[in-house]
């Protein structure tokens, strides 16, 4: 540990053991399924399922602490990334707080390491980016108050900044389209305003960071940089070979779309995402994938549901494939 790291960060252990007692609660996915918007886990077994990967070969760190307080959990794989020559390979979801296929693929991906050697690469993985946001998802799903279609949709850390227009690359750039849409892409007052991208980034400083990858939702889309700009990056060819090998990978019946983020989401140029600050900052080949599709079988209720348009409801089938599609890139295997 370094003189910078806070100084919580010297029983995470005990941290994660409280924020499981004090979130504790039956489990969700019996919830959900009544609903059919399928078996997903909530925060407390999220939080389960992060100590159990911490007794499997996983080093469990604190980085930091959420608007609410909440702990910021990473797990670390391999060799020791901080202060080290190791290559690191940065794994996120749960940026946005409603995208939990996201923080499924990215636990099942982590189990699959369990065990592998990595040489002398590092895995620094963060499952759940924004816990207050992802909290809050909870509590509206346990309610299931389908009249309320707008208070559902969660998007936001507790201050009501959306998290990935908040990193510090080309923050405060927004195109047309996310002006007119306002408070929905609120880059907060500053880049790296909010305590969670600080948190990030701070943890990061001391890794040599050369490859990222967030898991989002939905869209069935692999995108690489830039997001603020239309304009190709100098290592595109690097980012559209890995993009098209995943796309290809996670749906092999139909691949997702491989794409420039700014290219892909016309209209929507935007400033402050992580894809950016990944390649920007740390020169790292970065990789954004809308995780599935949604949308596809909606009913009524889940129609009146936004957990439903980012989540599809066969959670082990479409984790599954990402998880096993996004892991040669995450160890480290050449393109
Ligand atoms: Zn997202």
């Amino acid at each position: 540990m370094t003189s910078a790291e806070p100084p919580h960060s010297e029983r995470p252990h005990t941290l994660l053991t409280r924020a499981r007692a004090k979130h504790a609660a039956a489990p969700l996915g019996p919830v959900l399924g009544a609903s059919g918007l399928g078996p997903y886990r909530g925060y407390a077994e999220m939080l389960d399922q992060i100590e159990a990967l911490a007794s499997r070969g996983f080093r469990l760190h604190v980085i930091g602490r959420s608007v609410e307080g909440e702990p910021l959990l990473a797990l670390h794989y391999g060799a020791e990334p901080r202060g080290s020559l190791a290559r690191t390979t940065v794994v996120l979801s749960g940026v946005h707080p409603m995208e939990w296929i996201g923080v499924e693929s990215h636990l099942r991906l982590l189990q699959r390491l369990v065990g592998s050697e990595l040489g002398e690469r590092s895995v620094v993985a963060i499952p759940v980016v924004n816990p207050d946001g992802v909290r809050r998802v909870e509590g509206r799903l346990r309610a299931l108050r389908l009249s309320q279609v707008r208070a559902n949709f969660v998007r936001h850390n507790a201050r009501g900044v959306d998290l990935n227009r908040n990193f510090d690359a080309r923050w405060g750039r927004l195109g047309l389209v996310q002006r007119l849409l306002g408070g929905l892409f609120d880059p907060g007052s500053g880049a790296a305003s909010e305590p969670e991208v600080v948190a990030l980034a701070h943890h990061l400083a001391a890794c040599r960071v050369d490859r990222a990858i967030s898991l989002h939702s939905f869209g069935g889309a692999v995108l690489f940089p830039s997001a603020w700009s239309t304009r190709p990056v100098h290592d595109e060819g690097e980012h559209r070979a890995w993009a098209l090998r995943l796309a290809r990978a996670i749906d092999p019946q139909r691949p997702y779309v491989a794409a420039a983020c700014a290219r892909w989401a016309k209209g929507i140029v935007a400033g402050g995402l992580e894809l950016d600050w990944f390649h920007e900052r740390h020169g790292a080949v970065s990789l954004l994938v809308e995780c599935s599709r949604g949308g596809r079988g909606l009913t009524p209720t889940r129609l009146l549901s936004p957990f439903a348009w980012f989540n599809p409801p066969n959670v082990d089938r479409e984790a599954e494939a990402i998880a096993s599609a996004i892991a040669p890139f995450v160890r480290g295997d050449a393109a």
